[in-house]
This record gives structure tokens, C-alpha cells and sequence, in this order.
């Protein structure tokens, strides 16, 4: 079985092949070109010890990240390759670091420590696909498997847990029992892992296709580093709109997002505020007004606490405040809209309040509204609408010169005109503007 692999990784194995070194394309990559898929990149393994891989790329440009680990970056044709020497984890300690690592000259020794069959999957051009433990048969049937002792993968090195449940997530695979089993046995010891890579995971595995079915099974792994999340879990909603708990909505709304981090992330958040502003009506209906705001908070606080970036945050924070915004009626309170948020999250809100409805009990009911929100942007930006202060046909300089004094009024008066033009009240152009100015203060 041959891969359409990259010239660079054609390029790297030959080499270390033509320098006697047993050498293949390892991992995800063998993973998600037999699925047809794009892999994210590419690594190779190879019997090479470090120092004869920089022998055998001497003319190439090195990165030096985990020498320690085996690990060579070297940059071929311009594409980063990590070249890693076949390797022996050594006993684990803190439930993610080997004590040592021993290189070995031995493919096996370095197939049997990866975390699931289908990762341990080889390939190279001279012997094709090669599959020592069993990962082409768990990949036709979809089936997430440890290598070896699940029990012991899980203590070893527990981030294996939470990309397992990203594995089903993204890949769609089912976790073989004994498995999930194990998985769900070792959650607690996730506390040890950085936050760092518990957020890389996380994003992943939100961005999957069945990320639904994922979080579900394993709600458990979940709450040990997002402990928030166990109250919207059975946090009842008996309103006239949903048919399910918080969490399973959330879930629902969550898969039916676009699979972008901010718009899943925003998704993932977006109720849970939900059971702190719960009230129960007269009638026996639920009500959770203001959760939006509590939502926000929580989702910054946690994100922060996952180290994700400013820029994330922020714009994860602003969706979430963001969600339960009324679409726009008409095309004057989508000006309104637009100028308040600007076009990006305009579109983003669109995305999420479509998905938000996909999660309730009448899925297509504001299909139509969101279809209309839609337009209005397209009209507006197609007649080039006025929406912020600098597209006004006139300027702060203007209003100096009208007679108006220096300082916060200039803003407060461009404020003023920018609404005027927004509702229709004036057109937007100088002689109008400052004679509605003129007549307003009089
Ligand atoms: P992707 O690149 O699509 O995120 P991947 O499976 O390639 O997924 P990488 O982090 O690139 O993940 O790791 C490459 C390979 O290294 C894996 O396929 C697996 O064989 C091995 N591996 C990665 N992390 C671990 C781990 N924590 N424990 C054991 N093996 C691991
Ligand atoms: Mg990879």
C-alpha cells in the first residue's frame, strides 16, 4: 500500500534509507492519508541516532527542540520534518514525563509506547504500509485502541486521555471498552497535566465532527479541568423552547457550529451561566435571564485558566455576551448592529445563533430572521452604508470649525449624527449633518 506523502518526507527517508537507517513516516500522518485525509504534519521515525540524523542532513537547516527526546527538526525543501530516533520510555513519573528515554534500534520497541493502534501505523516507500500492532484492522472499523495495557498507557501518561476523547471526536472512531474503560478509570490524574496542552486538546476535540457523542461519553473527563461544567449537566429546562437539559442543548448546538475554535468554543460556553440565573415561574417554566453576562464571566475565567490567548479570549467573551442578541428586524437595527460589533462578529453571531436553534425543540423556527440578518449585512455592505464614525460625511474638524468646542462633546455630537444617519433621521451628507446638528441644539 503506497501514500501520496510530500516530496520533503519522500526526500528525508530516502536519504536516511540511503545512509543504512531504517527510517518510515509514523503516526497521524500514516493515520490520515489512509482515511483521505490531510495530515497535520508530518514526523518520521527512524533508527538513526540524533547525531547521525545531523550528519545525514548536514546541508539542511536545523530547529532544535527536544534533542533530549530523540527529537531533530530539520528543515527539507522548506517543509519542517521532526525526525525522532526510535525510542524506549523509561518507568513515568507525574503521569505525563518518562524518567529517561533510551534510543533503540528496534522499530517495534518504538510502535508498542504510542498511545493508540491507529498512531502506530508506519509507512515507507521500499516496505509500504507496515502494521505491527493491529492499527489497519482498528482503522477499517473505526476503533480507538490503546497499545497494550490500557490501564497502565492511562497512569503512565494521562494527557492519552484527553486525546482519546479528541480522537473520537475528530476522528468519529468508537473507544474500544476496556478502552474508555481505562480512560475514564485514570481521569482524575488530567490534574497533572499542563494547561497548556489540555487546551491544545480541548480545542481539538471541540472542533470535531462528533464532538457531541465524544463529550457525552466522556462528560466525566471533562469536569476534572472544567469542574464549571457539572451543573448544566441534568440542569432541567422546561420552557416551551427546549427539549433537553443544558448540557445536552449545549452539546447539540455545539456540533451543528461551524468548526472554528472561537465560534465552538463560544458554543461550548454559552449557557453556562444557565444554572446560576435559573428561576422557576408561576407556571412551572424555567427562566435564566441575565445568563448571558454570567456565561461571559465564566467562559474568561476558564479560558484564562487554559492559557488561551488574549485575542481568543476576548473574542470568545464578546460572542458569548453576544449570543442571545435579537436578530435585527429591519435593515436600520442591523446598521445598528453592525456598527456596535462590526462585520466579523456580525457573521460570527449569525453562525452561532443558527446553531444555538439547532439545539432547541423547533430547530428551523428563526431559520427565516437569521436568513433576513443575512441580507441585511450583504445590502449594507453591497451600498456601502454609513455604520462607523469615519465613513460620516463630514469630521471632527468640521465641527470645530461650526463652533463646537474642543473635547468629548465633538464625539458625543458625531455619535448623535452617526445614529441620525443609522435611522434614516438625516442623509449622510455635510450640509444635512450640520444643519441637524444646528436645529437639535436650538
Ligand atoms: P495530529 O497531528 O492530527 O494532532 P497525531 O496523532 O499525529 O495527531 P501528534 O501529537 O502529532 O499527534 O503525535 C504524533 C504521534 O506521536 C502520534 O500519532 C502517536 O503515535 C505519538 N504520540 C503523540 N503523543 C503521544 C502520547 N502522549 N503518548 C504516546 N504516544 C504519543
Ligand atoms: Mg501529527
Amino acid at each position: 500500500m503506497q501514500l501520496n506523502a510530500p516530496k520533503a518526507v519522500r526526500e528525508a527517508l530516502r536519504r536516511l534509507s540511503a545512509a543504512g537507517f531504517e527510517a518510515y513516516a509514523v503516526g497521524g500522518c500514516v493515520r490520515d492519508s489512509l482515511r483521505g485525509a490531510d495530515p497535520e504534519d508530518w514526523d518520521i521515525t527512524t533508527a538513526a541516532l540524533p547525531k547521525e540524523v545531523e550528519a545525514v542532513f548536514s546541508d539542511c537547516r536545523f530547529i532544535e527542540t527536544g534533542l533530549a527526546h530523540g527529537t531533530v527538526t530539520v528543515l527539507v525543501e522548506k517543509m519542517p520534518l521532526e525526525i525522532t530516533t526510535f525510542r524506549i520510555d523509561g518507568a513515568y513519573r507525574d503521569a505525563r514525563h518518562p524518567q529517561s528515554v533510551t534510543f533503540s534500534r528496534s522499530l517495534r520497541e518504538d510502535l508498542v509506547r504510542r498511545d493508540f493502534t491507529v498512531n502506530t501505523l508506519c509507512w515507507n516507500e521500499q516496505r509500504g504500509v507496515v502494521d505491527l500492532c493491529g492499527g489497519l484492522y482498528d482503522l477499517q472499523n473505526g476503533v480507538l485502541r490503546a497499545v497494550g495495557d490500557p490501564q497502565r498507557r492511562f497512569s503512565e501518561d494521562a494527557l492519552r486521555i484527553l486525546r482519546g476523547v479528541r480522537f473520537q471526536s475528530t476522528l468519529g472512531f468508537t473507544v474500544e471498552p476496556e478502552t474508555a474503560k481505562a480512560m475514564l478509570a485514570a481521569r482524575k490524574k488530567l490534574s497533572h497535566i499542563a494547561a497548556e496542552r489540555i487546551r491544545e486538546e480541548f480545542s481539538k476535540l471541540l472542533c470535531g465532527k462528533a464532538v457531541r457523542s465524544a463529550a457525552s461519553r466522556f462528560s466525566p473527563v471533562l469536569t476534572v479541568f472544567l469542574p464549571e461544567l457539572a451543573p448544566l449537566i441534568g440542569c432541567e429546562q422546561n420552557t416551551p423552547y427546549h427539549c433537553f437539559d443544558v448540557f445536552e442543548h449545549t452539546l447539540a448546538a455545539l456540533e451543528a457550529a461551524p468548526p472554528e475554535e472561537a465560534l465552538r468554543l463560544c458554543m461550548f460556553f454559552h449557557d453556562f451561566g444557565k444554572p446560576a440565573c435559573r428561576t422557576v415561574d408561576a407556571n412551572g417554566v424555567a427562566h435564566f435571564k441575565g445568563h448571558a453576562a454570567v456565561s461571559a464571566q465564566l467562559a474568561e475565567q476558564i479560558l484564562r485558566r487554559l492559557r488561551y490567548p488574549n485575542r481568543t479570549v476576548r473574542r470568545v467573551v464578546r460572542l458569548v455576551e453576544l449570543h442571545d442578541t435579537k436578530a435585527p428586524r429591519d435593515r436600520v437595527q442591523a446598521r445598528k448592529l453592525l456598527s456596535a460589533v462590526g462585520a466579523d462578529d456580525y457573521r460570527a453571531l449569525i453562525a452561532i445563533k443558527r446553531a444555538d436553534s439547532r439545539g432547541k425543540a423547533q430547530p428551523h423556527a428563526i431559520d427565516d430572521r437569521l436568513e433576513a440578518m443575512e441580507r441585511f449585512l450583504d445590502d449594507i455592505l453591497r451600498d456601502g452604508d454609513c455604520v462607523r464614525l469615519c465613513d460620516l460625511a463630514l469630521g471632527g474638524n468640521d465641527l470645530v470649525a461650526a463652533g463646537i468646542p474642543v473635547g468629548a462633546q465633538i464625539r458625543e455630537a458625531l455619535e448623535g449624527l452617526l445614529d441620525a444617519v443609522m435611522d434614516g433621521r438625516c442623509p449622510n451628507e455635510k450640509d444635512a449633518l450640520l444643519s441637524f446638528l444646528t436645529e437639535r441644539a436650538l
